[in-house]
């Protein structure tokens, strides 16, 4: 038997981010709503109005706060709780993650939910005892969240989710470099092979621009290791450098060597520490791939700067796939 009693009582804690939590499971579903509305304290909380939220579906709430689940109907609910429905924010599953990724906390966006007393009683002065507001919503949920949104911009409503990816703007920014002869030349080699027999090295951009004929094979052993008489692509890496210290961007070194750590050693030389990420191939769809992976991720808007045509070409179709999202692409020269 579930005791309205309890609810009323317990509203304290995580309301606001359970029912948050539990609206992102109704995405599309315009029956289920969202609620952050006022209600009347009962037990302890008696005599004091305070804010409270909830999953309304139909003639039912669903209230998951407290890590309980409760289905009660609507009707009871609201005259326990004297609840005003004027009083109220509603919210649609899109509508809440859209208040959500904006403000980037669970609640309450449009109202206050300070509490209120009702006749001469004294406001409980402990404030743990109310339901805590604008808890910060972690980047993984954030993550979450958006993508619920964009499965449903396939479907329907796309206009809404348009307007959630403009939301998302700040702060999803990506920025990706590749490493070789864009950041610093080294003395690295790749060796042509035909039959195992050496027959040119190239530098990488050569290699770059290279068009492999019949039968020929590529060794390229000195890419892992450590890197020799780096000299840095100042104008490239001062670049890089404000990146990093911007924040509030991703910063990746996109890398079509199989080892990372060369390059890691290599910064930590220069003083800084970007993330590398190791492609171990030298087709340049694997750094389209890679990079469409991020587009799926909400990355918006992305730059990418390299040295080599092809993957700059490469990239560059993503465009058109995606002609929402600003990619710009850098040919270094
Ligand atoms: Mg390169």
């Amino acid at each position: 038997m579930i005791k309205l009693k309890d609810i009323l009582t317990e509203a304290k804690g995580d309301c606001y981010q359970a029912a948050g939590r539990l609206i992102m499971n109704f995405m599309g579903e315009n029956k289920a709503k969202l609620v952050h509305g006022m209600v009347n304290g009962q037990g302890s909380l008696k005599g004091i109005r305070f804010g409270q939220a909830w999953v309304e579906y139909g003639s039912k709430i669903l209230d998951h706060s407290n890590g309980k689940k409760q289905e009660l109907p609507k009707k009871l609910y609201y005259a326990m709780g004297d609840i005003n429905p004027r009083e109220c924010k509603y919210y649609t599953g899109t509508k809440a993650a859209k208040w959500m990724l904006k403000s980037k906390h669970w609640g309450p966006w449009q109202m206050s939910g300070n509490p209120i007393k009702l006749q001469n009683e004294d406001i409980p002065d402990t404030k743990g005892e109310l339901g805590k507001k604008k808890i910060r919503i972690q980047n993984i949920d954030l993550d979450k969240i958006f993508m619920k949104g964009r499965k449903k911009k396939r479907t329907t409503d796309e206009g809404m989710m348009v307007k959630l990816k403009d939301v998302l703007l700040e702060g999803r920014m990506l920025s990706v470099f590749d490493f070789d002869d864009t950041l610093a030349k080294s003395d690295s080699w790749i060796y042509v092979t035909i039959d195992g027999k050496e027959v040119d090295k190239l530098d990488p951009g050569e290699f770059a621009v290279y068009k492999p004929k019949d039968g020929e094979e590529f060794d390229f052993r000195d890419f892992d290791r450590a890197i020799q008489n780096p000299k840095i692509i100042k104008r490239n890496v001062d670049l890089l450098r404000k990146q990093l210290k911007k924040g509030g961007r991703k910063v990746t070194i996109l890398t079509a060597r199989r080892l990372g750590a060369p390059i890691n050693q290599f910064f930590k030389t220069i003083g800084i520490h970007p993330y590398v990420v190791a492609l171990g191939s030298n087709d340049p769809q694997k750094k389209a791939d890679w990079i469409e992976a991020e587009i799926l991720k909400g990355y918006d808007p992305i730059y990418f700067m390299d040295d080599s045509s092809k993957n700059i070409k490469a990239v560059n179709k993503l465009k058109k796939k995606y002609p929402d999202v600003k990619l710009v692409t850098k040919l270094v020269k």
